[in-house]
């Protein structure tokens, strides 16, 4: 059984209901945690209050700095538990959970040393006055956390929160929550004050919708869906609380004719199989220039034909999907694919060892896919590639540009003069050349563009989004 952990205990619901934790791999329960009420969430508010206007403040920016350097060291001895935890959680390939727990580690390393860099400015201004700027933290910050990504999107969204001086109320998905939980107890042993990080578990619609009601969060850090997002912001708007949008995607793969196919073609197939398609900057339209669109769609369809799919554990190329209902999301999208005629390339295998039970999904190459079709507009969660193809340049810049979304690019040409020219008129938050993600450094903010959602989280950008500057003008 799980607790909520609020001012470093773990605490019980206050009505003891439970949610079950279920294996992607197997659809089994095997746990339970907490399903919070908005109680819940205000005593979670009121420990983190405490914290950030008692001990949390009297600290130094150095001194939260050595606090977050310790917990990323902890993490990194704790990589293999913390990985395994995800792993049953979300049903990930051990490489990929072990990945997600290293990343953790190096965005609180990353953050522990950006605690004591955030500085203000003074400004010429008129004679008689000294003017001034600093950067306070918000106070408490709400974060709501999505099932793909859960150690990830936690060291990139509170780690940066706490490097600027805020105190943390988190809501983690009702479907992927432990490695969090475990976390918040590992901040515990390496000192972090009681109410620095606070988690509270449980339904969106309950806890979430609570959190970003509650007068006393000062700003809600959301990742997650383009619908839950909108939802966040009219409540947000209720009371003029700043709110960072972290959502969707579709983003396009683009090759041009000289593009490098051996490089090439792994980073594309990675960008769509990586986490079963479950990621919000998945590449999952490929835009390929005509005179390439043949062969690349013969040595692509070769390769998702040989692509592995079965239980976490067996850390094949792909595991299950979260849940069921995804698992029903992407058949429907499969299924009006088949109703439109819209031919499939190739598809992977579910290996005879994945139960009946677990949550598969062979990855599936489609090809011709209309720019209208639902498949080359909406985000599919799964590992389903849309190819089509496009003549020139400006064509290119058109498909890609022609959804709601504008997350990532990825762009593959060796002219120098295409490379920036594309990723200008690209409409994205992430343009990446000749790569996809590049290596998913902690240090590069991301963020979306359109109804991908609006603040930047990761690298330094994250800290402005945590803070508000404060200007101070003194007249002698
Ligand atoms: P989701 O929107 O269903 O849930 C995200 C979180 O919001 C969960 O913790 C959920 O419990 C909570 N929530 C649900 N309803 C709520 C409500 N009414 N009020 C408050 N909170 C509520 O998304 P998901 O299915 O968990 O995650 C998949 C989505 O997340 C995809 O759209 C994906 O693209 C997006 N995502 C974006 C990024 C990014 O950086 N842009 C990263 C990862 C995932």
């Amino acid at each position: 059984m799980q607790f909520h952990y609020i001012a470093n205990t773990p605490v019980r619901s206050s009505t003891e209901r439970t949610l079950p934790v279920i294996d992607p791999s197997d659809g089994q329960a095997y746990d339970a945690i907490q399903r919070g009420t908005p109680e819940d969430i205000a005593a979670a508010v009121q420990a983190a209050r405490q914290c950030f206007e008692g001990p949390w403040s009297r600290l130094s920016a150095a001194e939260r700095g050595r606090l977050l350097m310790r917990l990323s060291l902890k993490v990194a001895e704790h990589a293999d538990e913390l990985a395994a935890i995800e792993q049953r959680d979300c049903g990930k390939p051990t490489k990929q959970a072990m990945a997600d727990a290293a990343a953790l580690a190096r965005y609180f390393e990353f953050y522990a040393g950006a605690c004591d860099k955030l500085h203000g400015e003074t400004l010429p201004y008129q004679e008689g006055y000294t003017v001034l700027t600093w950067r306070e933290p918000h106070g408490v910050t709400g974060h709501i956390i999505p099932w793909n990504y859960p150690m990830q999107i936690f060291g990139r969204s509170v780690g940066g929160a706490l490097a600027a001086g805020n105190c943390c109320v988190v809501k983690p998905s009702e479907d992927a929550c432990l490695s969090l939980i475990r976390v918040a107890q590992l901040a515990a042993e390496v000192g972090f004050p009681a109410g620095a990080i606070n988690i509270v578990t449980g339904f969106g619609h309950e806890v979430g919708d609570a959190l970003a009601r509650h007068p006393g969060i000062d700003h809600i850090s959301f990742t997650g869906s383009p619908a839950v997002g909108t939802l966040i912001q009219q409540v947000a708007a209720q009371r003029h609380c700043p709110v960072t949008l972290e959502l969707g995607g579709k983003s396009p793969q683009i090759l041009f004719a000289d593009a490098d196919l051996d490089a090439a073609l792994p980073v594309v197939i990675n960008a769509i199989v990586q986490n079963a398609g479950q990621t919000c900057s998945a590449g999952s339209r490929l835009l390929v220039e005509q005179g390439l669109y043949e062969p690349l769609l013969e040595r692509l369809g070769e390769a998702f034909g040989q692509l592995r799919v079965g239980p976490a554990a067996m850390d094949l190329d792909v595991g299950p999907l979260i849940r069921a209902t995804q698992q029903q999301r992407v058949w429907d999208f499969l299924s009006d694919a088949q109703h439109a005629g819209i031919p499939m390339v190739a598809q992977g295998t579910v290996v005879d060892e994945a139960p009946e039970s677990g949550f598969y999904q062979a990855p599936t190459l489609l090809r011709g896919v209309p720019v209208t079709h639902r498949l080359a507009q909406e985000e599919v969660f799964g590992p389903v590639l849309a190819a089509m193809s496009f003549r020139d340049e400006d064509h290119a810049v058109e498909l890609a540009n022609a959804t709601q979304f504008g997350l990532v690019a990825g762009i593959w040409t060796r002219d120098g003069a295409r490379q920036l020219r594309m990723a200008r008129r690209v409409r994205s938050g992430q343009v990446f050349v000749n790569n996809y993600g590049a290596g998913g450094g902690v240090e590069l903010p991301f963020g979306g563009m359109k109804s991908s959602g609006y603040g930047r989280e990761k690298g330094f950008e994250a800290l402005y989004g945590f803070t508000t500057l404060k200007t101070v003008a003194i007249r002698h």
